[in-house]
């Protein structure tokens, strides 16, 4: 993941939220990106308005962000660690109207940033920004559609362990795991088939916030982090269907 985006998509507020939140603490871009609602105290303050490690840069002159509002609202609050989550993150609206001074004086910050510290420049076209600023950046433009892009085969198969895994039935569960067998050695599109998943019990907690629905979340985001970490493939997904059927 990249410390510095000029963001011109429309979701760079998901994408603020989901890199502090509790669950998503590999900060796994696939589920940032996917903006499955979440119940985590990251979230709900984020969604209040007041989270503490969330910085909305604006401009103090009418029209424009100058070198003040840069120094005093990004860089010198750039040097503190955050305050409680894992990311201070600073979202620059408008970032249009950066004066080219208050970009030159970015230009430090962004090329040594700080490990906790990520940068989005949201904007509507980016006509104003120097190459200099550019070159140090993403440019997002829209959603990757990572997951939309994967096959609708792995949809259908994420769809039915889903929905057979609801009825809490264990014998299911190892039936559900023989379906996930040929997927085995590709590490990759078993973390898709989860993160589909995650989104499935995302959108069922959207409906009905029931407390087994984050302990299923919580499953899915452990077995992605064994994953991650090369552990032991056969047994993650066993524990999975496990924890699924029991949650
Ligand atoms: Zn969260």
């Amino acid at each position: 993941m990249s410390h510095a985006y000029i963001w011109e998509a429309e979701n760079a507020h998901e994408f603020a939220k989901g890199l502090n939140c509790i669950n998503n603490e590999l900060g796994d871009i696939t589920l940032i990106e996917n903006n499955s609602p979440c119940n985590c105290i990251s979230c709900r303050v984020f969604e209040s308005g007041n989270h503490p490690d969330t910085i909305y840069v604006t401009g103090t002159k009418s029209g424009s962000i100058g070198v003040d509002d840069v120094r005093e609202q990004i860089i010198l609050p750039m040097a503190t660690k955050p305050f409680r989550y894992k990311y201070k993150v600073f979202i620059v609206e408008n970032a249009e109207t950066l004066t080219p001074q208050a970009q030159n004086a970015l230009l430090k910050t962004i090329e040594e940033p700080a490990p906790y510290g990520v940068f989005l420049f949201v904007c509507k076209h980016i006509h104003n920004f120097l190459p200099t600023l550019m070159s140090r950046c993403i440019r997002k433009r829209g959603r990757d559609n990572e997951i939309i892009a994967i096959s609708s085969e792995l949809e259908t198969l994420a769809n039915e362990i889903f929905s057979t895994i609801e009825g809490k039935d264990i014998f299911d569960a190892f039936i559900m795991y023989h379906r996930l067998e040929p997927y085995k050695e590709s590490k990759e599109t078993l973390q898709n088939i989860l993160s589909l998943l995650y989104r499935f019990y995302g959108q069922r907690i959207a409906q009905s916030p029931h407390p087994s629905l984050f302990k299923s979340i919580d499953a899915i985001v452990k077995t992605k982090k064994i994953l991650s970490q090369n552990g032991n493939t056969q047994l993650a997904l066993e524990l999975l269907l496990l924890d699924l059927s029991n949650a």
